[in-house]
């Protein structure tokens, strides 16, 4: 691969028309994301738990010189049950019949404690969250992501995901987990169009960063903004056969 993702730099059509649901668009990452997809051209499906936060967004999606309208897909991945799976299945259907792009990046940190103390409950919380929808997510959207010329699936991962941290819990093992999930359904579509990869966003200015490390120089900190490119590579046609990959973002 002769482009390093982390530097890739892009013409400001380069998601034009593409069709692309963010997971845990509302904070953070997947905000910044939703915001640079929609300056750059995509069509953008912002989901969240929060109705409020995401109306918020969609305002300020609009309020973009030339962008396109996003929707907007409100599932409480802590509690959802198959079937609004299958209605977010279908809306995206009636609406764009297509999905050119998913990104799996919601995610929740748990609370950091040793195996022997980590609440059994908590740990199911966090597994559910971070790995189980993605994997419900990605199931019931396959069949559209299969319509677009181009698809690309981007898991979201972790250095904990890639190297075991004491006290990390259910969060470094459901980014193991979604590490493998994604290296399971590249290796599924290897002769096919699909393409699914896993980028570790690294040490990023989010809330979820500030609960993990509560007394870090947040300065010192990349904004999510700045960290985008792999995301931008991934979801465009310069990253056209590449797969099952795992990608840092910094
Ligand atoms: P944030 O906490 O800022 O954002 C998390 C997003 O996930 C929010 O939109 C949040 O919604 C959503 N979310 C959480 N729980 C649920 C739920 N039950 N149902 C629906 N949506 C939910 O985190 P980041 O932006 O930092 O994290 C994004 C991804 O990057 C995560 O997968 C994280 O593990 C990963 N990551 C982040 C790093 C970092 O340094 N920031 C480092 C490595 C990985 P709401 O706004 O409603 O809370």
């Amino acid at each position: 691969m002769s482009v390093d993702p982390r530097t890739y730099s892009y013409p400001a059509d380069v998601l034009a028309g593409r069709i692309i649901l963010i997971t845990g668009a509302s904070d953070g990452i997947g905000r910044a994301l939703a915001l640079r997809a929609a300056e750059l051209g995509a069509r953008v499906v912002l989901h969240g738990r929060h109705v409020a936060k995401l109306e918020k967004l969609y305002d300020e999606i609009e309020a973009i010189e030339g962008t396109a309208s996003p929707s907007i897909a409100v599932i409480d991945l802590a509690s959802a049950n198959s079937e609004a799976y299958t209605s977010l299945a279908q809306s995206v259907e009636s609406e764009f019949g297509r999905l050119d792009g998913l990104v799996l990046n919601a995610g929740i940190l748990g609370e950091r404690y040793p195996i022997e103390q980590y609440d059994a409950v908590l740990w199911q919380k966090v597994m559910h969250v971070n790995v189980t929808s993605a994997f419900a997510i990605t199931q019931v959207l396959l069949p559209l992501l299969l319509q677009a010329d181009d698809p690309s699936v981007i898991f979201t991962s972790s250095g904990v995901g890639r190297k075991g941290r004491a006290f990390w819990g259910a969060y470094a093992v459901s980014k193991f987990a979604t590490e493998g999930l994604s290296q399971v359904l590249a290796d599924e579509h290897r002769h096919g169009k699909l393409r699914a990869n896993c980028i570790n966003p690294g040490a990023t200015r989010t809330r979820m960063r500030l609960a993990a490390y509560p007394a870090e120089d947040r300065d010192a900190l990349k904004r999510p903004e700045e960290i985008l490119a792999p995301y931008i590579f991934l979801l465009g046609p310069d990253s056209k056969g590449i797969t099952g990959q795992s990608f840092d973002a910094q």
